[in-house]
């Protein structure tokens, strides 16, 4: 991962200076992204194996990963704090628990934290997805990032005792997220306004889709930026589809460690593999083949290799790459939103309403706005043939083009609008479309 440092200071200062629009971003997919994470999972989950909160375990993986941060040359410092534990023979009892913190400065003050917890859950399997896997991409990413400049200060910290477990005695799951917890409680309230957001990483091996989740509304950018990231870099990365609607399109649930944040009013986002397709419909079933792996006895890298050959250095690429780039060109400003409904004129532009000259409709399968819409407030260049067969759209070094039909890839004149097919114009264009069902809405993030 090479990064001209000077375009990232421009980047900064088109934040600074409240521009909005194009996206500065300098992208690049490093082939060997991920063999680094291989090397910590492997180290986290087979040369430690189990990392149970409050035992020798964790206290071993607190150590290796803060002798990693310091032998790049980040000090890191650990948190201390008191849990509650169930060890093997099923007691509770109270123990010591510790996050471990490393900062890199930024240009600017204001930073992202990056969490992971690496903690293993009692009593079952070597936590090699879950969560040695969000550990090994954070630890690869403050590796890729040590000497290039970025925008943000990023503080990484790796939690402990994330997982719950049942008390033995109630049967109550005990409140899990300890030491993400205690890092909130600890945060100034100047701390809390100057955290831009919050990434989490959590169990990103064994799941069939990898994703990345977001706020809700606005505080949804994030994940927003790195849906367009994946895009761009051609990562296989989506987000959960919102056939759940307790979990509605583009979030997911407060079961781990960005949760806190979240509580706090912090943006966040979380990077998970899973499938959001199966079981529920709630992201817990991770796999076609075998169901969960989180919380089993198959959660080994061993295991995961038998059963998914690629699976493990997939997923460590592809959300090491995605990481590092999100991390690298992070802002609040640089993505571009454009929200409209079915049947209204009306539409917003990264916040600002305004009226296009037709209302968008469904015609042969298709979502078809006019074309003004992209060339007037968009910033589109159009080319429409003499004949009116042929349309090429150009935008930010792209150029796609269309012929006049019903096909999903077709234009359409109708009452002497051209009419354009939006799913089509975001895909080629490095767009993200999301589909509000309840409001008729069509979101476009590119
Ligand atoms: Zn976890």
């Amino acid at each position: 991962m090479k990064k001209n440092v000077s375009s990232i200071v421009l980047s900064f200062l088109l934040v600074a200076s409240s521009v909005t629009g194009s996206f500065a971003a300098n992208l690049s997919k490093d082939s060997n992204a991920g063999v680094k994470a291989y090397s910590h999972v492997k180290y986290l989950a087979e040369t430690i194996g189990k990392r149970v909160q409050g035992t020798e375990g964790e206290y071993n993986s607190r150590d290796y990963i803060k002798s990693v941060f310091d032998g790049l040359g980040y000090s890191s410092t650990l948190q201390e704090f008191e849990i509650e534990r169930k060890i093997e023979d099923n007691t509770v009892d109270s123990a010591t628990s510790y996050n471990v913190v490393a900062t890199k400065k930024g240009i600017s003050e204001m930073q992202v934290i990056i969490g992971a917890h690496y903690d293993s859950k009692v009593g079952v399997g070597l936590g090699a997805d879950d969560n040695a896997s969000g550990v090994a991409v954070m630890l690869e990413t403050a590796e890729a990032i040590q000497n290039i400049e970025t925008p943000y200060t990023i503080k990484f910290v790796a939690f402990g005792a994330e997982e719950s477990y049942k008390d033995p005695d109630t049967g109550a799951s005990n409140r899990g997220l300890q030491g993400s917890k205690h890092y909130v409680s600890q945060m100034s309230a100047t701390e809390i306004s100057n955290t831009v957001a919050m990434i989490n990483l959590d169990s990103l091996l064994a799941g069939d889709n990898m994703y990345v989740y977001g706020s809700e509304s606005q505080q949804g950018f994030v994940r927003d930026q790195a849906l367009t990231i994946a895009r761009r870099l051609n990562l296989n990365v989506i987000t959960n589809p919102g056939e759940n609607e307790e979990y509605p399109i583009g979030t997911t649930g407060d079961w781990s460690d960005h949760a806190p944040f979240q509580e706090k009013g912090i943006p966040i986002a979380y990077l998970e593999a899973t499938n959001w397709e199966l079981g529920d419909l709630d992201g817990y079933t991770q796999t076609v083949k075998h169901g969960e792996i989180w919380h089993t006895d198959n959660d080994t890298l061993e295991f995961l290799e038998a059963e998914f050959p690629g699976r493990v250095e997939e997923r460590l690429s592809t959300f090491s790459n995605l990481l590092i780039n999100l991390v690298l060109n992070l802002n609040q400003m640089e993505i571009d939103k454009l929200e409209l409904r079915l049947g209204n004129p009306m539409f917003t532009l990264n916040g600002e309403a305004k009226t296009m000259e037709k209302a968008p409709i469904i015609m042969n399968n298709r979502t078809l706005v006019p074309l003004s819409l992209f060339t007037d407030e968009l910033g589109f260049e159009a080319n429409l043939s003499e004949d009116s067969n042929e349309l090429r759209l150009e935008f930010r070094d792209l150029t796609i083009s269309m012929s006049r039909g019903d096909l999903e890839n077709h234009f359409t004149i109708h009452d002497n609008h051209v009419l354009v097919p939006i799913r089509y114009i975001s895909n080629g264009f490095n767009g993200t479309l999301y589909w509000i069902s309840d409001t008729k809405g069509i979101h476009m993030v590119y």
